[in-house]
């Protein structure tokens, strides 16, 4: 074997904003445009920072899933979930698509009746629910998901109190081989709980069983965990069958499809490693035909979905406040989105583009909101072109829990509005004002200063 011939190593400097090692560039693309009207259109008359939610952009989201699922599995039904992003605008237009409506407590089932949602269309989950919210549901026919025993026989008691039916389902909780396990919420499964609830409602006159729930967990990296959770729901609808001849009307398997956000700890890009809803949905379909090869008997698939259908529907438009250099040496970008605002920074890598050209040059920066907080960091480190102050940057993916969990906290909540199909922009929620944030606020006459 001849020896090989020596070279010596060469070190090439690493141009920002040229291929990486993967290949893609770190060019930026400027976000000029959101369904065809110009950012900087939308921030002149709205003002900055700005929610703007695509209507179009759902309603393509909820059919493309809907239409995977039924292409799998004949019964399908999807129910909104509030939590996941409860403006009035953003369920209307999930509840037009047919959509029920899953909450997870008693202020967001009164949200789901004032929209209009009957009573059976409404999913009530939730560790919490009060004896007027548990009676309400049970006159009005929800769906009620018992979620521990103290609410199993309170819901014994009023309904027995009232002579009134109740129609339940149970949550459970089960090992899908995701860690740490989700096993706060429901019944287990390896236990035997699940089972013990069964049966105590399978012999209760007052209560209808119509179905079984799971929620494993959220942004699930794993498609095959479904498979391991609709199992493990059919093989107790299998029990119930055998021994209480009970056929459930439907198996809900919650929701936590990852959407396209990247998380902080996340190398790759989220498309690049999270699964296709195609995937979900063949872990799942495949599951629940061992119930029956009857099509009467089979169950309705529920699915509760929620930041996998809305979080690409909805962007943040920002401001810059100011360019400055830390004491390391690293640019800081000072932006007009806080925390308060974008929750969900705490979680993702979001994807963040100036909304006007910019030069090809690009640093590694930091960008923070505008709080007298140290924690109001919406991103520690990114790849980023130069800009100027009074430049609009667009944040992405932003539908998700970010309009839920958002606060009052040093600023206040800023417009939202909604693109609309055809077009036209409607406000959708009106940017708070002092008058709004001390309607509330009563001041002890002790304490008025004269
Ligand atoms: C939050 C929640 C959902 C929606 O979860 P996503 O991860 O947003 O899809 C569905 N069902 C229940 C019970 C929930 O608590």
């Amino acid at each position: 074997m001849s020896k090989k011939i020596y070279e010596r190593p060469i070190i090439t400097k690493n141009q920002a904003g040229f291929l990486n090692k993967f290949g893609s560039s770190s060019i930026v693309k400027p976000k000029v445009e959101i369904d065809g009207i110009l950012v900087k259109d939308l921030v002149n008359q709205w003002g900055s920072p700005l929610f703007v939610i695509s209507e179009k952009k759902i309603r393509s989201n909820q059919r493309n899933a809907l239409r995977i699922f039924k292409s799998r599995y004949p019964k399908v039904q999807f129910a909104w979930s509030y939590k996941t992003n409860y403006l009035k605008a953003v369920c209307a237009v999930f509840h037009s698509e047919g959509s029920w409506a899953e909450v997870v407590s008693e202020f967001e089932y009164q949200k789901a009746r004032r929209l209009g949602i009957p009573g059976e269309h409404i999913i009530f989950n939730g560790p919490d629910k009060s004896d007027k919210a548990l009676l309400t549901a049970i006159k009005e026919n929800a769906k009620i998901h018992i979620d521990h025993f103290d609410e199993l026989y309170k819901i014994i008691e009023i309904t027995e109190d009232n002579n009134l039916k109740a129609n339940v389902a149970i949550r459970v909780n089960m090992d899908v081989g995701v860690y740490p396990k989700w096993d706060r919420f429901g019944f287990n499964y390896e236990n035997g709980e699940a089972w013990q609830a069964l049966k105590r409602i399978a012999v209760s006159k007052n209560l209808n069983l119509i179905g079984l729930h799971t929620h494993i967990g959220t942004y699930m990296m794993s498609a095959d965990a479904y498979r391991i959770a609709a199992n493990k729901l059919v093989d107790l609808a299998k029990g119930l069958k055998n021994n209480y001849n009970i056929v459930l009307e439907y198996i809900d398997l919650g929701g936590g499809f990852a959407s396209h956000n990247t998380l902080l700890g996340q190398y790759l890009p989220a498309e690049e490693v999270v699964p296709s809803t195609e995937q979900y949905a063949d872990a799942i379909a495949s599951s629940l035909f061992e119930l029956s090869a009857n099509y009467d008997e089979l169950p309705t698939l529920i699915l509760e979905t929620g930041r996998a259908l809305i979080d690409d529907a909805a962007y943040l438009i920002t401001k810059v406040i100011a360019n400055k250099r830390l004491s390391t040496g690293k640019k800081a970008i000072i932006i007009d989105a806080g925390v308060n605002i974008l929750f969900t920074s705490f979680w993702y890598k979001h994807k963040i583009t100036p909304a006007n050209e910019t030069g090809i040059h690009t640093e590694d920066s930091a960008i923070y909101g505008p709080l007298c907080m140290n924690i109001d960091c919406i991103r520690e480190s990114i790849v980023f072109p130069n800009v100027k102050k009074d430049d609009l940057l667009v944040i992405e993916y932003v539908g998700a829990y970010d309009m839920t969990q958002w606060m009052q906290f040093i600023n206040m909540r800023p417009n939202v509005l909604m693109i609309m199909q055809d077009g036209t922009v409607e406000l959708i929620r009106k940017a708070e004002d002092i008058d709004y944030i001390e309607q509330q606020e009563i001041l002890p006459k002790s304490l008025k200063l004269s």
